[in-house]
């Protein structure tokens, strides 16, 4: 006798009360042991597993049309129109972590999708350009350098 059999591996009511009381199923013609619900669901631990997922990205994409004003699908959509990718270092794929959408906080208008590394950077640099514009020059002509050669100034913003 099993107390729980998972709604989604049988999800005919009829044979999940058979399954119960016998402790087996008849799938395809072949008798299987059913899987039993240990989660709350009930669902066995592979379902249960797909539907916190399941529920997990129902949330997030009522969050981010809540939040950011997208359209429904819209994440999706810029998420592959950036190739999958963060928009700024195209290394992250949002795989262990969900790419954050950036917007514009004067605005409010979206930008993109950007894992949080890089999230963090433009909120440090208060997305001036003139940050970015140093980040060149530094990379390309650094400061240290400059000093040596005798420049009176690294860098001076236009
Ligand atoms: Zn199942
Ligand atoms: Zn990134």
């Amino acid at each position: 006798m099993i107390e729980k059999v998972c709604r989604d591996c049988y999800p005919d009511k009829e044979i999940r009360t058979s399954v119960r009381t016998s402790g087996y199923a008849w799938v395809d013609g072949k008798k299987v042991r059913p899987r039993v619900a240990k989660h709350p669901g009930p669902r066995c631990t592979t379902h249960w597993r797909d539907e916190v997922k399941r529920v997990k990205a129902v949330n997030h994409e009522k969050r981010v049309q809540g939040v950011y004003g997208l359209k429904e699908g819209e994440y999706a959509q810029l998420y592959l129109y950036q190739g999958g990718l963060c928009a700024l270092c195209r290394r992250a794929t949002g795989a262990s972590r969900r790419l954050s959408v950036d917007h514009d906080h004067a605005t409010g208008e979206v930008r993109g999708l950007l894992c949080r590394p890089c999230n963090t950077l433009l909120g440090h640099a208060r997305d001036k350009l003139a940050f970015f514009r140093r980040c060149i020059s530094y990379l390309t002509f650094p400061p240290c350098r400059a000093m040596r050669e005798g420049w009176t100034e690294w860098f001076k913003d236009e």
